[in-house]
């Protein structure tokens, strides 16, 4: 298992939060003999060019992809067959395609037809990002001490596989393996159904007549600023996301559904026994998040604030 992380030649497809943030840490780390990215529009390419972090950036997916060692399409779920069937003649034999769409099971039912057989399919997401997007929203740090889950399909080449984990695992990532199936069951929970509750909170928010606009921006300290941050995620992202992980999203809503009613149905009786010990477990599960790594314990999300001068 002692893979080589580099590559004689990457192509990323796709340059904004997430391809940026390879390509970053890909050149940080030396990972890459070159980087080749694209940019469909001219000003995205200019922009990238700019950067100085790539050594080619061009407008088609193909030439990307023609002779490219390892090829990630970073673009959205809804794109990656169309993209597919776009480079699937000009991959090289040998080559590793992979991709960092949110969701799996689609990925590998819309790309999987196209490729051709000479090449090493695995399937991956960086289970890290923030709300921003575009090409100058990447950073090389994105990936460090966060998850990356690999949905290898059966029978694919071990040794790629192995590559594969090599390179995510120096960007900084702790690598996992399972099915696209479980992948898309454990997101829609984690990560799907959170993002389709901060968006549903904003939009609700945004609609009440009785609390103004600016009464709603000037009190979200309380709370509603931490959702806002989660429902300005790049709306074409999120929208091929509930598109393309439809069952098991409607699956956990069904359950999140079934619980929010005994959370109403105690308020509504005044249980306060049933509030509380709801409440107390969820902390637990806040507390053991902060323990493992994958939050900090600074009060507020080490927001800075202002300090009591001492006398
Ligand atoms: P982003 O910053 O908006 O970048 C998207 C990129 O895709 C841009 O370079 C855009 O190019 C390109 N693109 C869009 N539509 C395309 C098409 N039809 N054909 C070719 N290129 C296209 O998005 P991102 O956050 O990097 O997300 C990319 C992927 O990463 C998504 O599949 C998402 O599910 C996954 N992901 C995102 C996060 C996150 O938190 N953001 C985390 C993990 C995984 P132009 O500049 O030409 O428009």
């Amino acid at each position: 298992m002692n893979a080589s992380p580099k590559f004689e030649r990457l192509a990323l497809i796709g340059f904004g939060l997430i391809g940026g943030s390879i390509a970053r840490a890909a050149r940080a780390h030396g990972l890459a003999g070159e980087i080749i990215t694209t940019a469909r529009s001219e000003k995205t390419r200019a922009r990238i060019a700019e950067l100085g972090i790539v050594d080619r950036v061009v407008a088609s997916n193909a030439e990307a992809a023609d002779g490219a060692d390892l090829v990630i399409l970073c673009i959205p779920v809804g794109a990656c067959g169309p993209v597919a069937q776009e480079i699937a003649g000009h991959l090289k034999p040998g080559a590793i395609v992979s991709d960092v769409g949110s969701v799996k099971g689609a990925i590998v039912r819309d790309m999987a037809p196209h490729l051709p057989k000479e090449v090493h399919f695995v399937p991956a997401h960086p289970v890290a990002g923030t709300e921003n997007s575009g090409p100058d929203s990447g950073f090389a740090e994105l990936f460090i001490n966060r998850w990356c889950i690999l949905t290898p399909p059966e029978g694919v080449d071990a040794g790629a596989v192995d590559r594969l984990r090599a390179f995510w695992a120096a960007l900084g990532a702790k690598v996992e393996i399972m099915t696209p199936d479980h992948h898309d069951l454990v997101l829609a929970i984690t990560s799907h159904l959170p993002h389709l509750i901060a968006y549903t909170i904003v939009g609700t928010a945004d609609e009440l007549a009785q609390v103004t606009e600016s009464e709603v921006i000037k009190f979200s300290a309380g709370g509603f600023r931490d959702f806002t941050r989660i429902a300005a995620s790049d709306p074409t992202m999120w929208r091929d996301v509930f598109l393309n992980n439809k069952d098991a999203v409607l699956e956990m809503l069904g359950t999140f559904n079934e619980d929010l009613a005994k959370l109403t149905r105690a308020i509504r009786r005044g249980d306060g026994q049933a509030l509380f010990d709801h409440f107390a477990r969820t902390r637990a599960i806040r507390r053991g998040i902060v323990e493992i790594g994958q939050d900090s314990a600074a009060p507020d999300f080490g927001r800075p604030h202002p300090q009591i001068k001492q006398p």
